[in-house]
């Protein structure tokens, strides 16, 4: 493993202005390897060769049957380079090497949705009587500016590039303090399918200084952010400044309703992928069960089942699909969660099962789930962004629905029931942006993916992303006679 990456501006590998910083492990502890930091002047840097690149018309002047070929070739290098990329995902993120697997297929599969997206980004004609000929075209922004989470490094910033270069922007991709490394493909890929140099720009900073300076470039047409609440805000300010527009994908306190008709046995694997799958990391985690009071104690039995079938090691250790779980992302990550559970006992939550950091080195939290939780309390409302569930108890339908809908967020939410009446009338109330019936993370790469509330606004995925990318031009013609 190299002990030294470098950041890519204009098709070159540079160091950072603001020197390096120091990757660690979480599934050892151990420093991994140096990152370079760009400052201030790298941002600018990437940003005005984006520009150039937009200007020269490079990409956004061609055929977009030709930029959607290179799209999906992008994919296909990911592919051809998945265990090597996998293996060092694994070691800057902690998760199981079958999880990392699974991200690098699925930032693959965005290069082939987007990639034959491309030519179907169609203006219409709009008619006007006879003495005018109408029409509209979809033009891209110009400069993408995407900054990225340490949760998902790879397919995070596989879902907004691809779509962006599908339909013709530049990017500069600002990836995250803990888990850079592995965005490093993304510019070998941009080499070998023959994008422009500065068609694609990666580099690591401190958001404060290279995404805040990155945010607020007056030559980014564009932003996608994906992180935290308070981040969020500050680059939407920072946005409408530059009078541009942004997409943000923000947290979530998603919530399953579990009724008494629901299929228990089938619900422990929603249980195994909605909130331990990425230790618990994912924005739309189910990190409430909203229970009906009759089935409680039984799911209650069959969730702590799931969570104590877990293996929890070193990602590394982990190259098979099965019951395990890796570390989180860092162990203030961990410690954050930890005191999350002891506030929640403090309040009168009890601890099913785990609650407790491991005795070994690295970033490991024991699967944990809480029962007990009623509405009021902090756990329940503020995300943990770990392996942490919070169960909570009704009794009649409009309860669980109010319950649901009782945080600020609203990015995902889910109903488990057999009655048809009750699951469509849950999906019409649920304050949220997509609606899992019987299935928590039903939906793919097609389907439209983003948040109500304080869960962010615009969407990902889908045809739907594809608008983030472009804008409406309106050409009217004067005919004559
Ligand atoms: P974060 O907001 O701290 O950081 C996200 C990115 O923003 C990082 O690259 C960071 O360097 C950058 N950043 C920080 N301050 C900045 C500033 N002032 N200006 C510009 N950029 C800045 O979030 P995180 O801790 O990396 O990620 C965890 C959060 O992200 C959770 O709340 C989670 O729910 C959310 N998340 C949401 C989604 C989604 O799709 N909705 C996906 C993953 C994570």
């Amino acid at each position: 493993m190299k002990t030294y990456w470098q950041n890519y501006i204009e098709g070159a590998w540079v160091d950072g202005g603001a020197g390096r910083i120091d990757i660690a492990n979480p599934g050892t502890g151990e420093k991994l390897a140096e990152q370079a930091l760009a400052d201030v002047a790298d941002v600018d840097r990437a940003v005005m060769a984006a520009q150039r690149v937009h200007q020269s018309g490079a990409l956004a002047d061609l055929r977009p049957v030709e930029r959607g070929r290179m799209v999906q070739a992008m994919g296909r290098y990911l592919l051809e380079n998945k265990d090597e990329i996998a293996r060092v995902l694994t070691m800057e993120q902690g998760k199981p090497l079958w999880e990392a697997v699974i991200e690098i297929e699925g930032a693959a599969r965005y290069f082939e949705y987007y990639g034959n997206q491309a030519e179907t980004v169609e203006g219409r004609s709009i008619p006007l009587g006879k003495g005018y000929f109408d029409f509209t075209t979809y033009e891209p922004f110009g400069v993408s500016a995407q900054i990225i989470p340490w949760n998902y490094p790879v397919e995070m910033t596989a879902r907004s590039l691809s779509a962006a270069l599908a339909t013709g922007n530049a990017c500069v991709i600002k990836t995250p303090e803990l888990t850079p490394l592995s965005n490093a493909w993304f510019a070998h890929a941009a080499e070998a399918v023959g994008l422009p140099k500065g068609a694609v720009n990666i580099l690591c900073g401190l958001g404060r200084d290279a995404g805040a300076a990155l945010a607020a470039h007056p030559q980014v047409n564009q932003i996608v952010f994906t992180g935290s609440v308070p981040t969020g805000i500050a680059i939407a300010t920072a946005a409408a400044q530059n009078v541009v527009p942004c997409v943000l994908e923000l947290g979530g306190k998603s919530a399953a309703i579990v009724h008494d008709d629901a299929d228990l046995a089938a619900f422990e694997n929603d249980i195994r992928w909605g909130i331990y799958f990425n230790a618990g990391q994912v924005c739309s985690a189910m990190s409430r069960v909203i229970v009906h009071d009759s089935v409680h104690d039984e799911l209650v039995e069959r969730m702590v089942g799931v969570a104590q079938s877990l293996s929890v090691k070193p990602g590394i250790e982990q190259p098979q699909f099965g019951a395990t779980m890796g570390a989180m992302v860092s162990e203030a990550q961990r410690d954050r969660a930890a005191d999350m559970i002891s506030a929640a006992q403090a309040q009168g939550a009890q601890v099913a099962t785990g609650g407790r950091k491991m005795n070994i080195p690295g970033a490991f939290l024991e699967p944990t789930i809480l029962t007990d939780v009623t509405p009021d309390m902090t756990i329940a409302n503020e995300e943990v962004f770990g392996p942490v569930l919070s169960v909570l108890k009704f009794s009649n339908d409009a309860e669980a629905l109010k319950i649901a809908n009782g945080t600020p967020y609203g990015l995902v939410g889910g109903v488990f029931t057999r009655d048809l009446d009750r699951a469509t009338t849950a999906a019409r109330q649920l304050r949220a942006g997509q609606v899992f019936v019987n299935e928590w993370y039903a939906g793919g790469v097609e389907t439209p993916f983003g948040g109500y509330g304080k869960s962010g606004y615009g969407r990902e995925k889908g045809r739907e992303a594809l608008w983030n990318y472009v804008q409406t031009k309106n050409v009217a013609i004067k005919l004559k006679g």
